[in-house]
């Protein structure tokens, strides 16, 4: 079986413990791989070397061209590698091939992107008097950890890494457990072809209680990144707060799609196929609830059960699959508590429900419909292929009980009314509203959550400024 290494002060080592992750396919439910799990001393000496690092200015005194082309540098490596990280990422997560690829394609973006803001980190001169000249300068923190999830683990790891090393930040980033393969191969690989200087980007996996914890309790972090559950992340903005340091989250959601009673239904289908079908439903947007109006309940419940039988289930290296294994035995057995509760709560099963029965950790593509908004399928992240439908009459009900609950990433609405869309818009609480779609983000556009998903924003020109502090300089003349 192949062993997997850390990547620490641009070599790949392994962990100072005898501890070892073992990794498993989610759809064959064989081991595919392993590596050491990485212990406090490992995350200490990875936080050393990216210190040593910083301390050096090779990255922070770098022209801001030079530090761009290095960044399209990895960009290039990263695309190189797409097939053969993505075949690794496919086995390791459980998701589509083609998904698998995208993510160091969209990995490179992601450094493409951002490589164009680093001569753009200006600050201001301010006016305090005539003898006094005042200007302000945007810094790099020096250190940042980033905690990074399973269910996109190169390109959330991207994400964060691109915009914390365009601002002259070293890095340590700690990969989920579940899924530390392709990150620390093929993605350090590819951080190594392109030649950045060691010690900038470090790539340490282990147990989030120890490994994780350890991330963010040291001394030297200097600004931490996670993304996850609610759970984890308020454990993480307390050690965050606890040394004062800064953190950007983003975390769960229970995203509703409303749907008004002049949508589109054909477009209401497709939006749930990918909203919530998708990577087995594993994604803090996805569209887990449905609040259709009563009206069209009928005829869009006809359409979704239409969809769930025309669904294929298999692995992610298999052609023509749409919906893929969740990510271990662990999350089959949730998702399945949260199909049984649901059903004794009094929801109509109109697909699905139960694990598929083959090896893997499949789930069926799941509708429940006559869902009630105190459910616990309608409160709880359920983090699979679930939709829970509920239905309204009134539209202000809609969107009460859209807002019902203690996430706020994402919402959207469904309707061919362009003044309906945008008041609904307005009124639904939730960091991204999609209209007539779901998921028509890109890198551009910022994404983070209200209320329990966090506050922080990632993506877009602004996410850059979480990894930067502003100083003020004044001159007396
Ligand atoms: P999930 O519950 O979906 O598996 P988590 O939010 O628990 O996801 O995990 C996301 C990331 O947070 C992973 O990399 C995991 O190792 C890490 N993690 C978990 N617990 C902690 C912790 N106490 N401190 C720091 N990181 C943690």
């Amino acid at each position: 079986m192949k062993k997997y290494q850390h990547y620490i002060n641009g070599e790949w080592v392994d962990s100072t413990g005898s501890e070892t992750i073992a990794v498993v396919n989610p759809a064959t439910e064989e081991v595919i791989g392993e590596i050491s799990a990485a212990n406090k001393d490992d995350i200490d000496q990875a936080v050393a070397a990216a210190k040593v690092a910083y301390e050096s200015r090779v990255l922070v005194d770098m022209n801001p061209m030079e530090r761009a082309k290095l960044m399209r540098s990895i960009a290039d490596e990263l695309r190189k590698i797409s097939k053969d990280g993505g075949a690794l990422l496919c086995e390791e997560n459980g998701k589509l091939l083609a998904a698998s690829e995208y993510e160091f394609l969209d990995a490179a973006n992601y450094f493409d992107y951002y490589s164009g803001l680093t001569d753009k980190i200006e600050g201001q001169t301010i006016p305090v008097n005539n003898q006094v000249m005042d200007y302000t300068l945007y810094e790099p923190y020096g250190v940042s950890g980033h905690i990074v999830p399973w269910n996109f683990p190169i390109s959330m790891l991207a994400r964060s890494l691109a915009c914390s090393f365009a601002a002259g930040n070293s890095t340590v980033i700690k990969p989920a457990e579940l899924t530390p393969l392709a990150t620390t191969s093929f993605f350090a690989q590819a951080v190594h072809n392109a030649g950045v200087p060691k010690g900038l980007i470090n790539i340490v996996t282990g147990y989030g209680i120890e490994a994780g914890a350890a991330l963010t309790s040291n001394l030297d972090v200097a600004q931490i990144t996670f993304t996850g559950s609610v759970k984890t992340g308020k454990i993480i903005l307390h050690a965050a707060a606890e040394r004062a340091v800064p953190a950007v989250v983003e975390l769960g959601g229970k995203s509703a799609a409303v749907i008004l009673p002049d949508a589109d239904i054909d477009k209401v289908v497709n939006a749930t196929k990918v909203g919530i079908f998708s990577q087995a439903g594993q994604i803090c947007s996805a569209m887990s609830r449905m609040i259709v109006h009563k009206s069209i309940k009928d005829e869009v419940l006809d359409k979704l059960s239409e969809l769930a039988k025309s669904i294929k289930v298999g692995p992610g290296n298999e052609e023509g699959v749409d919906l893929t294994p969740v990510i271990s035995e662990e999350q089959l057995q949730k998702v399945e508590n949260y199909a049984r509760s649901g059903l004794q709560a009094g929801a109509t099963a109109i697909s699905g429900g139960n694990r598929v029965d083959r090896k893997g950790y499949f789930f069926e593509p799941t509708i429940y419909a006559d869902v009630r908004p105190d459910m616990t399928i309608a409160q709880e992240e359920i983090f699979g292929p679930f939709l829970s439908v509920l239905d309204y009459e009134d539209h202000e009900e809609a969107i009460h009980i859209a807002n019902d609950t203690d996430y706020g990433l994402a919402a959207g609405v469904f309707t061919k009314d362009v003044d309906m869309a945008t008041k609904t818009a307005a009124k639904l609480n939730g960091g991204q509203v999609y209209v007539n779609s779901w998921f028509t983000g890109s890198i551009a556009t910022p994404f983070g959550g209200y209320k329990q998903s966090g506050y922080s924003r990632e993506k877009g020109q602004q996410a850059i400024k979480s990894y930067l502090q502003l100083k003020n300089v004044g001159i007396q003349l």
